[in-house]
């Protein structure tokens, strides 16, 4: 039961996306809703303005893989108002829908297995070269009229109003179908964030790619599958800035913010690993990291309303929002008490990286053992600012260390 709630809340935000995806599109089919005209006016354009400007922020934020993207769906955007919506005569246009939703889809995949290595290098300028090189092809394609790949791209498919019935079976919609499992598969397997907005997102603009017969909603799509995108690579940027990196815990940055917006009332814990050099020297650094990443996850798990935080190295620091010093040290007790007792099964020395494929041949993990000291303080008449309640948090972690380790120390309140 708790898995499945688990999982609910991981998918609802998902969920949420994809029906807001869907209701554009169900509204103004059942003409539930008709826009102004100033607005479907306006609509040609937005994703214009909206693409343009997030291929700037791709730039500041150097967002390659993502600028790859939007610099794809501008290039099919304009190749839709420009040569498939205008009564163009001397073209393919079902070549160059078929086209059009291939490539989307293809990159979309691409670029979600390239690593990003920023834009304005020779890592960007390869990504560049394979966009200029699709779409001179898909123009080759187009123009030489290929009749043999032109029947195959259409294998069942007209686009036209009624395009359901008519697209199942091609091609396009196989590669759209496998493209959204992938991502789906993927995202199962190692979620991120910009990982999961780029599945929402091609699955908008596939959502929107399928109205040929009504411009306005494709710009719908256009547009918000660009706000997915924008949001996902700023939220993005806001954890690359304020969250630790190893543990995902906020970051020192993150402390100094929340320090600024305590109340009149709260506590502070230092935390400190015991003995953690030697678990290092023993068992290496990156088994050091993945207990690192352990801890963290039981920090989180404080009562109390405990927020923790990275300090840096191998420590970290608790924040007890109105909460006075012999409240939190009862939680932090506990939460001492249950790392102590916790085994943390690490990687065996000199395990090989890669898992093997022979079971029998997997080393065995080992179970290790880590405690904690913890200094606390709490906001007094002698320790009025955060940094001095976060002085007197160390002072008693010091004393806990002196005094045996594995304990809370609460320091003097005057
Ligand atoms: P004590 O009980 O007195 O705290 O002993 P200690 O060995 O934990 O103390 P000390 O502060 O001397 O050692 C901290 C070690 O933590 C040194 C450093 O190599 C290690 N360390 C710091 N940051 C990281 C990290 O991100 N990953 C790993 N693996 N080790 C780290
Ligand atoms: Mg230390
Ligand atoms: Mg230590």
């Amino acid at each position: 039961m708790y898995f499945i709630t688990k999982r609910i809340q991981q998918f609802l935000p998902a969920l949420i996306v994809i029906t807001l995806l869907m209701t554009p599109a169900v509204l103004m089919v059942n003409n539930w809703m008709s826009l102004p005209t100033w607005l479907t006016g306006s609509l040609n354009w937005l994703p214009y303005l909206i693409m343009v400007l997030a291929l700037m922020l791709c730039v500041v934020f150097y967002n390659s893989r993502e600028f790859c993207l939007f610099l794809t769906m501008l290039c099919i955007y304009i190749l839709l108002q420009t040569l498939f919506w205008p009564e163009t005569k001397d073209i393919n246009k079902t070549t160059l829908y078929n086209l059009i939703g291939l490539v989307l889809a293809l990159n979309f995949v691409l670029f979600n297995f390239m690593k990003e290595r920023g834009l304005l290098n020779s890592h960007g300028g390869n990504k560049l070269f394979i966009l200029s090189i699709e779409f001179l092809a898909c123009f080759w394609l187009i123009k030489s009229k290929q009749a043999a790949l032109a029947s195959f791209l259409a294998l069942g498919f007209i686009p036209e109003p009624d395009f359901i019935n008519k697209l199942a079976g091609s091609p396009l919609l196989l590669v759209w179908m496998a493209s959204l499992v992938l991502f789906a598969i993927h995202q199962n397997i190692n979620p991120g964030l910009l990982r999961g907005a780029w599945g929402l997102a091609l699955l908008g603009l596939i959502i929107g790619l399928n109205f040929t017969g009504e411009p306005i909603i494709t710009s719908i799509y256009f547009v918000i599958s660009s706000l997915i995108l924008i949001t996902a690579i700023i939220i993005h940027a806001y954890h690359l800035a304020y969250r630790d990196e190893l543990t995902q815990l906020p970051s020192r940055r993150a402390l100094k913010q929340q320090l600024l917006s305590l109340g009149r009332d709260y506590s502070i814990a230092m935390v400190d690993v015991d003995h953690f050099k030697k678990l290092n020297d023993t068992y290496g650094h990156d088994v050091g990291d993945d207990v690192l990443k352990m801890l963290a996850m039981q920090l989180r798990t404080v009562a109390g309303g405990g927020r923790p935080f990275r300090y840096g190295g191998e420590e970290f620091t608790l924040v007890f929002p109105n909460t006075e010093a012999s409240e939190a040290s009862l939680y932090l007790d506990v939460l001492r008490e249950k790392i102590a007792n916790k085994k943390l099964a690490i990687r065996h020395q000199g395990r090989p990286r890669k898992k093997p494929q022979n079971r029998k041949r997997r080393g065995k993990a080992k179970d290790i053992n880590i405690s904690i000291s913890v200094g606390l303080a709490e906001k007094t008449d002698k320790h009025r600012s955060p940094q001095d309640v976060i002085k007197a948090a160390d002072n008693a972690l010091y004393k806990a260390k002196e005094g045996g380790r594995n304990r809370v120390v609460v320091a003097k309140q005057r």
